[in-house]
């Protein structure tokens, strides 16, 4: 390996941590090495690591009786990275954060009092929060000198307008952060960023970028800036997902509370775990799956999920004021032509036209000529943009143009 500089880009959830590591060349460019992740903490650990040709560097699994806390998980994983780096140094890591909350705008470098800024914030992400911090301090215990950055997945969202942000709800509880926040940011700043790289002139218009996955939101960009998304206080506003549900009556737990006798466990179980493509098909939360089946719910749940896409799109546009293109992104935004076809064959009253071809190939544009609307395929790469966020907090340059216009002074 050569000399070169290298971030470390950690997500870390609640039973895995996923890493990449990426190298910065001469020219200001980052070039992704190698990538993997500790899985099944908790329960039976194992490490796995893939160059960038997904070929296999590391497989290992830890039985029941070895030690194998989360700390030494990560030990393990930051000694192996470390040797694998060779003579390339460790810069900082970076980390992505779901919950910035209205403190956190932009990427930061970890200090304490920013750790007990996203301390504060772990009633906004249970789920999340606690490991991103947990994360953190491991790392920095083992390697106290080592930058850290905070990456938010809420930052990009945050100077969405007023109303955007704001639930009709008695003004006290805004005040005290219930309010929309958003998820995928830095899905949607880099998606923004090679839009601006790709289409320029689109960049400056209106976008409306649908981040298909399994978790999936929509995204009103209006010049590069975020306007409105589908996610709100969590994750769970929005369209339907693998297995949550999007935008459901609140009046429906409140009879789930009286009637059923549930209560926030339960609820927690039902909304996170047991909804969304799962809780409707009975059959997978998986996409391909749904698919390939020949079940009258799978077609059923695949209806639903596009009628809700093609539905939040239009509440995106309409969010903006305008609509100059669409792009999808994500695993299934990225790789589902079904799903595109029928998003768009909805989106025909707004004088949207899909290529069949162009989709089928998944081509950068998969709109005919003569839609009055582009529709795009733009591949997200969220380590990538917290790699290149990481890099620029530290002062280093990084190759292209912020997606985001710099903040006002
Ligand atoms: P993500 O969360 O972005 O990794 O997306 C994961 C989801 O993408 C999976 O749950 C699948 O449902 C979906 N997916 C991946 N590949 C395909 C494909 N070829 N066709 C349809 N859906 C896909």
């Amino acid at each position: 390996m050569s000399h070169n500089d290298a971030y470390l880009i950690v997500n870390a959830g609640s039973s895995s941590l996923k890493f990449s590591v990426f190298q910065a060349l001469e020219t200001g460019g980052l070039e992704a090495v190698f990538n993997g992740q500790i899985a099944g903490i908790g329960t039976q650990p194992s490490f796995q690591a893939k160059d960038a040709q997904r070929h296999v560097l590391a497989d290992r699994t830890w039985s029941a009786n070895e030690a194998s806390d989360r700390p030494t998980l990560l030990r393990f994983a930051l000694d192996w990275i470390t040797e694998r780096l060779g003579s390339a140094r460790l810069l900082a890591v970076g980390h992505r954060v779901v919950a910035g909350g209205r403190e956190f705008a932009h990427p930061v470098l970890v200090t304490e009092a920013v750790l007990e800024g996203l301390e504060r914030l772990v009633p906004l992400s249970p789920l999340h929060q606690p490991h991103h911090i947990a994360a953190i301090r491991a790392i920095r215990d083992l390697h106290p000198a080592l930058p850290q950055v905070a990456c938010f997945d809420s930052a990009f969202h945050h100077d969405m307008p007023l109303a955007a942000q704001t639930y009709a709800l008695p003004r006290a509880l805004t005040d005290e952060g219930v309010r929309r926040y958003g998820a995928h940011g830095l899905s949607f700043e880099y998606v923004a960023y090679r839009l601006r790289q790709i289409e320029p002139d689109l960049a400056d218009g209106h976008v409306v970028v649908c981040h298909l996955g399994n978790g999936s939101s929509l995204c009103a960009i209006h010049a590069g800036r975020g306007v409105d998304t589908t996610m709100g206080f969590t994750v769970l506003e929005g369209v339907p997902m693998g297995t949550r549900p999007g935008i459901v009556d609140p009046g429906i737990l409140l009879y789930l509370m009286r009637e059923k006798g549930m209560g926030a466990d339960e609820l927690e179980k039902l909304l996170y775990h047991q909804s969304g493509f799962l809780g409707v098909s009975g059959i997978s939360n998986d996409m391909r799956v749904l698919l390939e089946s020949d079940d009258p719910r799978a077609a059923e749940t695949v209806e639903l999920f596009c009628f809700n896409v093609a539905k939040q799109i239009g509440a995106m546009a309409a969010s903006m004021g305008g609509l100059d293109a669409i792009v999808f992104t994500a695993g299934i935004g990225e790789n589902s032509p079904p799903v595109r076809a029928r998003v768009g064959a909805k989106l025909e009253w707004l004088g949207v036209k899909i290529d069949q071809n162009a989709n089928q190939s998944k081509a950068p544009r998969i709109s005919s000529a003569s839609s009055r609307i582009p529709v795009l395929i733009i591949p997200t790469d969220e380590e990538r943009m917290i790699a290149r966020h990481t890099a620029r907090i530290l002062g280093r340059a990084v190759d292209g143009a912020s997606a985001t216009p710099a903040p006002k002074a």
